[in-house]
């Protein structure tokens, strides 16, 4: 299990959409479309499911790596 992450539009920050899943079911999931409260810009952002990512606990390198 992990939680479903987006990219804020307006700072390329990581942010948690609230949504917990694995990223088998995130992956079957039919394309949706949702909104999410920003910390960061403290207003929402609307994004995809194809634009976000599944965050398991598993440590792994994040920044840099995807850049
Ligand atoms: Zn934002």
């Amino acid at each position: 299990m992990g939680a479903v992450m987006v990219r804020c539009p307006e700072t390329g920050r990581d942010i948690p959409t609230g949504l917990v899943t694995d990223r088998k079911s995130f992956d079957a999931t039919p394309v949706f479309f949702a909104r999410v409260y920003c910390p960061i810009c403290r207003s929402e952002h609307e994004w995809f499911a194809k634009e976000a990512w599944v965050c398991e606990a598993e440590p792994r390198p994040r920044r840099g790596a995807l850049l």
